[in-house]
């Protein structure tokens, strides 16, 4: 997160870059809303570029908490501004660790002394004087310190002991969705039609796959496809993984939470009972 023009696009497409550890490049980067970086042959890191500040709230608001640690961007010509502020007070009443990226190093008129002393006014007390907030002076136009800052999140991460579920039915929150016209390739990779009604899930629990019948509020999907944020197809989709799935009935809303029920049958049931609720509600409201 971080104010506008301070650097989170170039950040994101810095980390998109970094993609050392499994060394694939080319393949054009679908917009899905998140990504993951690996870093070592068993860890990586999901970065979620989706929630602007609305998005970040109603999702919170709904209970449905999608990020373990913020990543705030702060320009050091700039230091802090408005939306860093507001970003600042987001993550504290979500209670999500923040890591300081302190951006655009390489400027002339970057200020980094400046900018830790506004964070401390505010409230946030970087280690460099003696607090225990994690910030990391970075250009991601220039690709610097993007690794210190990929180590700082490990370091969070594992001071946070954070740990999901593998196993167990699938549960998840909804990224984004929308209608994508674009061609949904078959087993044989042969284009048939379009992929129709497509969401990003967020995995947090269990691995989803071809089949998997999912609610997400009141929508359901039989899984038909799952596709990466690379566009290619991919078997299954595990804990902290963000995947495209296609096959969704309706449209699900950004920040709905998706769990696996046993039947379709039973999902379309949930899903009757949800609007039947909803209507009543209206209903009592209206007369009221
Ligand atoms: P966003 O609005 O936070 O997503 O910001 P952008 O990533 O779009 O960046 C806003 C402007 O700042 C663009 O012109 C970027 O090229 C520039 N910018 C971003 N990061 C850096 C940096 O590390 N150094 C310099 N010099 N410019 C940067």
């Amino acid at each position: 997160m971080g104010h506008v023009d301070h650097g989170k696009t170039s950040l994101l497409d810095s980390l998109r870059n970094s993609d050392i550890v499994s060394g694939e490049f080319g393949g054009i980067t679908q917009h899905i809303g998140a990504f993951v970086v690996p870093v070592s042959k068993t860890l990586s890191v999901t970065f979620i570029d989706t929630p602007g500040h609305l998005a970040f709230a109603e999702m919170r608001a709904r209970g449905a908490q999608v990020t373990d640690i913020v990543v705030l961007v702060v320009a050091a010509d700039d230091g802090v501004m408005p939306q860093t502020l507001e970003c600042i007070e987001h993550a504290n009443r979500a209670k999500v660790p923040i890591i300081v990226a302190i951006n655009k190093i390489d400027k002339a008129d970057a200020n980094i002394k400046r900018t830790e002393q506004m964070l401390a006014e505010y409230g946030v007390q970087l280690e460099s004087i003696g607090g225990d907030v994690i910030g990391v002076p970075i250009s991601a136009l220039k690709s610097i310190n993007i690794d210190k800052l990929l180590e700082a999140i490990l370091t969070v991460a594992e001071l946070q002991d954070l740990k999901g579920d593998p196993g167990g039915p699938v549960e998840g929150t909804i990224l984004e969705s929308r209608n994508d016209t674009t061609g949904e390739q078959d087993d044989v990779n042969e284009n048939i039609d379009n992929k129709g009604n497509v969401a990003t899930v967020l995995v947090q629990r269990g691995s989803l796959k071809k089949g998997t019948i999912l609610v997400a509020g009141k929508s359901v999907v039989r899984v038909r496809a799952l596709y990466n944020e690379k566009g290619n197809q991919v078997e299954k989709a595990s804990l902290s993984i963000p995947v495209v799935v296609s096959g969704w009935k309706t449209l699900p809303c950004a920040g709905d939470e998706a769990f696996e029920v046993e039947s379709e049958n039973f999902a379309n049931r949930l899903v009757a009972v949800k609007k039947n609720e909803e209507l009543a509600k209206k209903m009592e409201q209206d007369s009221v």
